[in-house]
C-alpha cells in the first residue's frame, strides 16, 4: 500500500522533533509570558491571543504528553491537577465559572503539541466554542 510521502513526512516531523515546545521555553523562562501560577508540575499563563476576558493556558511542565488523551492514559493525577488548577484560577481571576478546552489533534485546531488546557472565563457569552 502506498502512503503519500507528504503526509508521512508531516507526521514524522511532529513525532521526531527534538526541539523544546514553545511552552517548555516559557517554563524555562527563555521566552516571556504573563505567568499567573506555577507549581512543581504545572504552569499557567495568559494566552497571547485571548478569546475571552480571562483566557489562561494551564500546562504540565513535562512535554511528555502531546494531548489530553495521552495525558489521561499516562498520568491521570497530573490531569486532575490541571483541572484543579483551572478551577482555582477561575475562582481567583473571574467568577468561578469557566470553560475548559483541550484542542486535540491538528484537525481540531491544536497547534502546540504539548498538552494544555484553555481556561476561558469572565464573559463567556462572547467566546465561541471552537474559538480557543
Ligand atoms: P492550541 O491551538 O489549542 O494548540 O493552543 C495554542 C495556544 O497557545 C493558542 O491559543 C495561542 O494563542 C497560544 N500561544 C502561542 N504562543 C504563546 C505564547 N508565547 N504565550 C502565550 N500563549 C501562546
Amino acid at each position: 500500500m502506498t502512503v503519500p510521502a507528504s503526509a508521512g513526512r508531516r507526521r514524522m516531523d511532529v513525532m521526531t522533533s527534538t526541539e523544546p515546545s514553545i511552552f517548555s521555553r516559557i517554563v524555562a523562562r527563555e521566552i516571556p509570558a504573563d505567568v499567573v501560577f506555577e507549581s512543581d508540575a504545572v504552569i499557567a499563563f495568559r494566552d497571547i491571543a485571548p478569546q475571552a476576558p480571562v483566557h489562561l493556558l494551564v500546562v504540565p511542565k513535562t512535554e511528555q504528553y502531546r494531548d489530553v488523551a495521552e495525558l489521561a492514559a499516562g498520568d491521570p493525577a497530573l490531569l486532575a491537577e490541571l483541572v484543579a488548577t483551572a478551577s482555582r484560577l477561575a475562582d481567583e481571576l473571574a467568577d468561578g465559572h469557566f470553560r475548559l478546552v483541550f484542542n486535540t489533534g491538528a484537525g481540531a485546531g491544536q497547534t502546540v503539541f504539548h498538552v494544555h488546557a484553555h481556561v476561558l472565563a469572565g464573559g463567556l457569552e462572547e467566546a465561541s466554542l471552537g474559538g480557543a
